[in-house]
């Protein structure tokens, strides 16, 4: 391996790294010789690690979508979820604070608030690490953006693997336009009974829980939907949706769906 030439690249260092469970941790990252670059909330920067010596030296790079905020000016915050066998992950849950790591000085994505009006609830539905991109924009607007709904419905297995769930549960208390909703798959496996919601976050689209639980009756005329995480639910979601009139925003074609795949 070329270690002089990867080692030339390594351009930012884990400042902290926050363990949730084996398979979730919080990263965070500060660029070794520029300024955390700007970016929107929801965009993703991309993360690279040596392959080591079978890949000639050559990095392996992953997107991750930005949790902190831009106007968070020490640190870039990643939630990033273990993917055993996968190349990246495995390396990136093995640094340590101090540990070196290559971090994209371009931010990319279109997963934002922009071009959603101004007077439209938000929705924002994740499944694991789905989360992080909302965690910036929350974390960005949620003070100064008192004349609209912000709903989060965050879907995991068991209650231990929802990242961010009390400063959710904070955000809650202080801001009255803020409703969050924890779904877990596996109440049966709890340590203690779960009194919150249970099943997949689509199942409790279609069985209209939701509008009881936002307390409002979301339409595509008051409400644009932010899907991210697991591509089940994101495409059964989508489907519910488009039945009821939503249509998905792309480039060319404004909608009130907006959708992050991330595999
Ligand atoms: C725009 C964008 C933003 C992303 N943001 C995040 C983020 O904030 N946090 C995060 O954890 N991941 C995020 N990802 C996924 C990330 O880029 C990697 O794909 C993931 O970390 C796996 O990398 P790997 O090299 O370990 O696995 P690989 O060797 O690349 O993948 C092995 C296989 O695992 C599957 N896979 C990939 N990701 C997952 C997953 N999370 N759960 C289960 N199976 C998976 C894929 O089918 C893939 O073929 C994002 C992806 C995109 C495109």
């Amino acid at each position: 391996m070329n270690t002089e030439h990867v080692s030339s690249e390594m351009n930012a260092v884990v400042s902290q790294r926050i363990e949730l469970t084996k398979g979730l941790i919080i990263l965070r990252v500060v660029p070794k010789d520029f300024m955390i670059p700007d970016f929107e909330p929801g965009q993703f920067a991309v993360l690279g690690l040596p392959a080591g010596q079978r890949h000639d030296g050559k990095l392996i790079k992953r997107a991750y979508s930005i949790a902190s905020s831009p106007l968070e000016r020490e640190f870039m915050e990643f939630y990033i979820a273990l993917v055993p066998g996968g190349e990246l992950t495995p390396r990136l849950f093995r640094l340590q604070p101090g540990d070196e790591l290559w971090l994209s000085k371009k931010i990319k994505g279109s997963f934002t608030l922009d071009g959603v009006p101004e007077d439209r609830n938000i929705l924002f539905l994740a499944t694991g690490t789905g989360l992080a991109p909302y965690m910036s924009m929350l974390r960005s607007c949620i003070t100064l953006d008192a004349s609209r709904k912000f709903v989060v419905v965050h879907g995991a297995r068991h209650s231990f693997e929802l990242g961010y769930r009390s400063e959710l549960l904070t955000m809650q208390k202080f801001c009255p336009n803020f409703t969050y909703v924890p779904v877990i798959t596996r109440p049966h496996e709890e340590a203690v009974p779960w009194h919150g919601d249970a099943g997949h976050i689509q199942d409790l689209w279609k069985h209209q829980d939701l509008e009881k639980i936002c307390g409002f009756k979301a339409n595509p005329a008051n409400t644009h939907v932010f899907l991210c995480g697991n591509p089940a639910m994101i495409e059964e979601t989508a489907e519910i949706l488009a039945n009821e009139g939503y249509r998905e925003n792309t480039r060319h074609h404004p909608g009130e769906i907006h959708l992050e795949r991330y595999w």
